[in-house]
């Protein structure tokens, strides 16, 4: 009871608040490591709540909330930054800043956390310890901001973390919970085959990187199918083929982008062994060389079971346990995960889909959105875990 009546009084102060930064930060959105306006924007925001931060690496802010009693820190963090991308939306909040846009809801992210500073602002700071509040940088630009944050000690002394993502796969009103691994995290790969060039009309006189790109990229089609266990799972996706300008030239090399996913890394190792194998293979019957680079992306993201335990038991009071999902994980990544190699802590998904309103897009789409009815719920996930925290640790 005690804690639906805090959601009430989440709701009426920091509603508004949270709405009208969230479409602030939306109409400015900034690419990875850019992002000095967006920073400049949760210092001012920060300041008129009375609160002091420090800048970090750059365009990261951190700011501690409370210590006026010894106890624990827990730190509660957003990443700020947009993508590369054209907002095709027509809000009157719309992207203002053409070929960026806030695709992935970090907007959102950012704006819940300031919710958390204007909540704990009006309703004091009298918890033991103190509350961390992390501006990350640079989440969607791999190795990310996380591990730059980590080298500027933005958790020294942090005993938890606890971070969101919003996601429309899943309706306002829920969260989803993770006990263990939550993301695949990923591998990147960068592959030059390189042929020898010539006319077009005599291709006996060439090495033709196309024809040996082509049978590369189909022959690694049997990896996933034909060399990994069928009880594991993994993704191999090439994302970008580059080769040639001409019609009757053919060129002297071929460039393709790709990348890896998997729950384990021993198949990630093992995806990277067998694309080499093939790419030695093709090569050696056309007479290209080649040159393979296969690097990690993200690592796999696993929450602290203890500290999801403490999200989901204060999501089940704050929404209803029939809010609660239990997702299988997904192959995406997130440098969370960095974080949470370093503190035990928690990472779960805010549901802000609503199919009657049409917000359906998914992530990185330029009609993504988010049902700004749900960031009140996102503050109030996030405040009352920190709280919990705080008072009785993982109990
Ligand atoms: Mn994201």
């Amino acid at each position: 009871m005690l804690i639906v009546m805090a959601a009430a009084q989440i709701q009426r102060n920091v509603e508004r608040f949270v709405i009208d930064i969230r479409r602030q930060i939306h109409q400015d959105p900034e690419l990875s490591f850019q992002e000095f306006r967006t920073a400049e924007k949760i210092e001012t925001e920060l300041n008129k709540l009375g609160i002091s931060s420090k800048r970090v690496a750059e365009t990261g802010v951190v700011a501690d909330i409370g210590g006026k009693s010894d106890g624990l820190t827990v730190a509660l963090r957003a990443d700020i930054d947009a993508l590369p991308l054209t907002e095709l939306n027509k809000h009157s909040f719309s992207s203002n800043n053409e070929g960026v846009m806030h695709a992935c809801g970090h907007d959102a992210h950012t704006a819940m956390l300031l919710g958390v500073a204007k909540h704990i602002s009006e309703t004091g700071s009298d918890f033991p310890g103190r509350i961390r509040l992390i501006f990350q940088p640079g989440e969607e630009s791999p190795p990310g901001g996380a591990p730059r944050l980590i080298e500027a000690g933005v958790l020294k002394g942090v005993d938890y973390i606890v971070g969101q993502h919003v996601w429309t796969e899943y309706p306002t009103g829920t969260v989803g919970i993770y006990h263990d691994t939550m993301m695949s995290g990923g591998y990147w790969f960068e592959i030059h085959i390189n042929g020898k060039g010539g006319h077009g009309s005599r291709p006996d006189e060439t090495i033709d990187p196309i024809v040996t790109a082509a049978q590369f990229v189909s022959a690694a089609q049997t990896i996933v199918s034909r060399k990994i266990d069928p009880a594991k799972t993994a993704v191999l996706s090439f994302g970008s083929i580059r080769s040639g300008d001409a019609p009757n030239v053919i060129p002297e090399t071929a460039v393709m982008l790709g990348t890896v996913r998997a729950f384990e890394q021993e198949t990630i190792d093992q995806i990277g062994k067998e694309i080499e194998n093939i790419l030695k293979g093709v090569c050696y019957s056309s007479g290209a060389t080649y040159k393979f680079d296969y690097n990690i992306g993200y690592p796999i993201l696993r929450n602290n079971a203890e500290v999801a335990k403490v999200v989901e038991k204060v999501a089940i009071n704050l929404l209803g346990q029939e809010n609660v999902l239990y997702p299988p994980p997904r192959m995406s990544g997130e440098d969370f995960c960095m974080y949470l190699e370093k503190v035990p802590g928690a990472f779960y998904y805010l549901g802000v889909g609503n199919e009657q309103e049409g917000i359906i897009s998914p992530q990185h789409s330029p009609t993504h959105d988010v049902d700004e009815k749900a960031l009140v719920k996102g503050v109030a996930v996030l405040y009352e875990s920190a709280l919990h925290l705080l008072r009785n640790g993982t109990e």
